[in-house]
């Protein structure tokens, strides 16, 4: 099983993650937690670059991005799933029509074609979607910004409505969960949409 959590910064993908592989092990399955940017030793590279390096055309960043999802799918989801694990991802391709389409403004068809490509058409098959106005999220990040979270308001808000316009685009898939609920009540949401979707 291939589970995708997406949203905005601060809407608490990473605590979410934790609590639903959790309860996937629990039910005594292999989890395998893992993350885009940065999830593999090259894609740490790439994630530095994107995030941390000089300022880039969005083309330039869509194929960083794209370059990472080939190799974390090719070297770390792919030979999960094979093996049977329940892999659930931070970010996957969602993230890349959200933000370098909605955000910065490319294609989006173009830019899910690329991923599509990246990755030998691997789709995720649930979805989840936190889904938190982007000023609330920001605020709940600790420490420094990175260069893209720096973006400003408007990119922000684009790239919500990116995720949104996506969810109702696929609701077979993708589950939009408001996030900004209490941790438990979310993890609740999360449970009954991954299950729903799942047929579990
Ligand atoms: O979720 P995480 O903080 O690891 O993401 C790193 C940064 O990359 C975030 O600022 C996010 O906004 C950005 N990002 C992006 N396009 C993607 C994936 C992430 O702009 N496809
Ligand atoms: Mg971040």
């Amino acid at each position: 099983v291939f589970v995708s959590f997406e949203g905005g910064d601060g809407s608490g993908k990473t605590t979410q993650i934790g609590l639903l592989g959790d309860w996937f092990t629990r039910l005594g399955h292999e989890v395998v937690v893992t993350r885009e940017p940065g999830g593999t030793t090259l894609g740490a590279e790439l994630r530095r670059l994107v995030l941390h390096g000089e300022d880039m055309a969005p083309r330039t960043e869509a194929l960083l991005y794209a370059a990472d999802r080939a190799h974390h799918v090719s070297t770390v989801v792919r030979p999960a799933l094979a093996r049977g694990a329940v892999v659930v991802t931070d970010r996957y391709l969602d993230s890349s029509v959200a933000y370098q389409a909605g955000g910065r403004e490319l294609g989006a068809d173009e830019v899910e074609n690329l991923s599509l490509w990246a990755t030998g058409g691997l789709l995720p098959h649930v979805t989840v979607l936190l889904d938190l106005d982007p000023a609330v999220g920001v605020a709940r990040v600790p420490g420094g910004l990175d260069r893209l979270e720096r973006a400003g308001a408007a990119f922000h808000e684009r790239t919500r409505e990116a995720y949104l316009a996506r969810a109702a685009a696929h609701p077979e898939r993708i589950a939009v969960v408001d996030a900004s609920l209490p941790v438990e009540d979310v993890h609740a949401l999360v449970v009954a949409a991954v299950a729903e979707k799942l047929g579990i």
